[in-house]
């Protein structure tokens, strides 16, 4: 067995990824410092360096919301650490306004985000995949956390800390019928497009029949890319909906994911919380940009004109079954609409079929028994009995209790002061410094 690699050090807050939601919870901590104190803070992300959804960067994605709402300026629109400032720093300010928009491109947010990233390398550990969350104990109670993460050359560390705040995004979902298919290279979720679709025979022109599976906001860009990159490529695209459907991004509707709204859903009972969550997903999940889905008409429209249907929309329509054959990715689909069940073969299957929200529950696990139900309270603490004094807080995983805005860009500056706030709060309670070295023996034993 490879040996752990022990940290002397007992950290204040260890944070598990380094995405946007960490990120922004950087900074509010760095605002705090000269006020109230610095905290020992270490940030793990299993990526060897920063990227935001890297594999999902193609030349036309562009950011669901406005620049406005980037790291920092819903809380503090003076921070050095703003998307204008960095347009400013880059030289791009004028050119960005006379662009007239408040949705850049994701490869632009994904530099935005890496320019911030880097102004905090100090506190970051990339290429670190976090295995668990233990509790370490000292009579009975769990004075802190011992937290394992694997890096890429495969030794563990151990690191210890008094609290942890889990931000580790989704998880891709992959349909119980592709499960068998997962390490088939021609079967992969939309996480990993710009990397799988480097390897794929149309890269130097030979044809190829993809299937995407999904109608929202992933399979709408695939599409888009497949039919504007690869012109060898025939596309079809495959949904349970009769329709692409566009993401309602009104404004009254927007006002979902104002940092006011947290307080409303939360304040809520179960049921009508409930409701609030689902009356609006209609802005988020299985939804696809207006402009993308009139993009995609036209392409559907111009091969009514020409009479060369080279892509294909299969609308209420569900994989039944898929294995792999000498023909390719085999795939039985139901037409929902007439009950008839069809059989085609495809040279490579993308899966646009979302993410799961699991892995704080996988993380957190060797503390189950200290906690219920993961009950988050209102400044994203997850709800302890009082055995349990280790702070843990998660990001990303509490849209059921805060609402839609909990799983996007939209409250992050708020958010992460709240947090900020409250650990501040746990380590003050706590008389930070007495049980330290306590600690260190607790974490050797
Ligand atoms: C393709 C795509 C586009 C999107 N576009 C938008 C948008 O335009 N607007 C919007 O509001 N939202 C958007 N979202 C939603 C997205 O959740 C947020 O933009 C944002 O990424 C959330 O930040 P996060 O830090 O919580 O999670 P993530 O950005 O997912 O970051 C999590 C980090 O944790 C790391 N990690 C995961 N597990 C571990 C582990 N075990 N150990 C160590 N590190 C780990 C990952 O490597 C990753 O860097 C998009 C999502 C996707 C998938």
């Amino acid at each position: 067995m490879t040996q752990a690699i022990a940290s002397p050090a007992v950290h204040d807050l260890i944070g598990i990824g380094f995405g946007p939601s960490n990120l922004a919870l950087a900074i509010a901590l760095q605002e705090r410092e000269k006020a109230q104190g610095k905290l020992d803070v270490l940030f793990l992300d299993k990526q060897a360096d920063y990227r935001w959804h890297g594999n999902t960067l193609v030349t036309q994605s562009e950011l669901q919301i406005s620049f406005l709402k980037d790291l920092v300026t819903l809380r503090n629109p003076t921070s050095p650490y703003s998307f204008v400032n960095y347009l400013k720093a880059h030289d791009r300010l004028v050119d960005f306004i006379n662009l007239g928009t408040f949705y850049p491109c994701r490869m632009e947010y994904n530099d935005y985000l890496r320019w911030v990233a880097g102004q905090f390398q100090a506190q970051a550990r990339y290429g670190e995949d976090v295995l668990a969350i233990e509790p370490v104990l000292q009579q009975q109670h769990v004075e802190a956390l011992r937290v394992i993460s694997r890096d890429a050359s495969g030794e563990q560390h151990v690191r210890t800390t008094r609290s942890v705040v889990v931000s580790a995004g989704g998880t891709p979902r992959v349909p119980p019928a592709f499960e068998a298919l997962k390490d088939d290279g021609r079967v992969f979720h939309h996480s990993q497009y710009l990397a799988r679709m480097a390897q794929q025979p149309c890269v130097e022109g030979k044809a190829m029949r993809i299937a995407i599976i999904g109608g929202g906001q992933s399979a709408a860009e695939a599409f888009i890319d497949l039919n504007d990159s690869f012109p060898s490529v025939q596309v079809d695209m495959i949904l349970r909906g009769s329709a692409l459907k566009p993401a309602d991004d009104s404004p009254f509707v927007n006002e979902v994911f104002s940092p006011a709204f947290t307080d409303l859903v939360f304040q809520q009972v179960g049921a009508e919380r409930e409701r609030l969550v689902a009356e609006y997903q209609n802005t988020n999940y299985s939804v696809v940009d207006l402009d993308l889905i009139e993009r995609i008409y036209g392409i559907f429209y111009r091969q009514k004109v020409s009479g060369i249907a080279r892509q294909a929309f299969r609308t209420l329509t569900v994989v039944e079954k898929a294995t792999a054959s000498a023909l390719g990715i085999e795939l039985v689909l139901r037409n929902n609409a007439n009950g008839q069940t069809s059989v085609s073969h495809y040279d490579a299957v993308i899966l646009a079929t979302g993410y799961e929200r699991q892995m704080h529950r996988e993380l957190l696990s060797p503390l189950q028994a200290y906690m219920g139900d993961f009950e988050v309270a209102r400044d994203y603490r997850i709800v302890t009995d009082e055995r349990c004094k280790a702070g843990i807080y998660i990001q990303g995983f509490s849209q059921a209790s805060h609402g839609l805005s909990d799983t996007l860009l939209s409250v992050l500056p708020i958010r992460a002061d709240e947090i900020a706030a409250s650990l501040y709060v746990h380590d003050r309670h706590r008389g930070k410094g007495r049980s330290v070295q306590d600690l260190l023996l607790a974490t050797a034993s």
